[in-house]
């Protein structure tokens, strides 16, 4: 089945109340772009207030934790980000596997959670720099699918994020031939251990995304959308990424 490209903005531990109006001209702007799913993952302080200015729109949260509730200070859990409005949640980002020592095991938990509470999910796997440069690099992220997506889901509401950690932040984007086999090597993975239903899971990729390389990074085979870090901060850098995904 064809899948919907999916842009998704991860704002990171950026945003007052002040940017809400920034989300609010991306989410006009992607209205008129039909074939494109468009989403924001703010900071948790901002879930709010962004679904209350733009109601209807595709808000997330960047983690979550495992358990529903409890004491674990300063953790969100899953319920509470569908409390707030969110619809979906980042799990995995290579930012909390390396700054916060998170496991595929805890990654695959976290997921299981969110998905049990009813959100969608993006997975996010990627090498370091070493790693690609020694040719491992699609055997690496093989194994983190492998050990962090869980087994029993709804597989539309799965999507996996490629960032190569090296790619992230940096201006540096991988060859479209590296892209497109690792996503290859994704898929085939997925269809090896689901079935049909790895048809219907979106793989996006991220690092640098930009209005400028979208058109190349997201036509390239087997890429369903991005997920843009820096350039989703403003309308005026994350329309032009959705305008291009809109025109594949
Ligand atoms: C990210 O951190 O998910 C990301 C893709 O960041 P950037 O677009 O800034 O490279």
């Amino acid at each position: 089945m064809a899948r919907r490209k999916y842009v998704v903005g991860n704002w990171k531990m950026n945003g007052l109340t002040g940017a809400i109006g920034e989300a609010q001209a991306i989410f006009a702007a992607a209205a008129d772009h039909d074939g494109v799913d468009v989403a924001i993952c703010p900071p948790f302080t901002l879930i709010g207030a962004m679904v209350a200015a733009a109601p209807g729109s595709a808000v997330g949260g960047q983690d979550c934790h495992n358990a529903a509730s409890g004491a674990f200070t300063g953790s969100v859990a899953a319920p509470m980000l569908v409390d707030a409005g969110a619809s979906l949640v980042i799990v995995g980002h290579s930012e909390r596997r390396e700054g916060y020592s998170e496991s595929d095991v805890d990654v695959r938990a976290k997921a299981q959670a969110a998905l049990g509470a009813g959100l969608s999910v993006i997975l996010c796997v990627g090498e370091p720099r070493a790693v690609r440069e020694a040719g491992g690099a699609i055997e690496y992220v093989l194994a983190q699918v492998a050990g962090s997506v869980p087994d029993d889901f709804d597989a539309a509401r799965l999507a996996i994020a490629y960032e190569p950690i090296w790619a992230i932040g940096t201006g540096l984007v991988p060859t479209v031939g590296d892209v497109e086999a690792m996503h290859g090597a994704i898929r085939a993975a997925l269809a090896g251990r689901f079935g049909a239903a790895a048809g219907e899971m979106r793989i996006l990729y991220g690092g640098s995304v930009n209005g400028d390389n979208a058109a190349e990074l997201l036509g390239a085979g087997d890429v369903d959308g991005a997920l843009v870090g820096g350039a989703s901060l403003t309308a005026a850098k994350f329309v032009p990424i959705v305008a291009a995904a809109a025109g594949l």
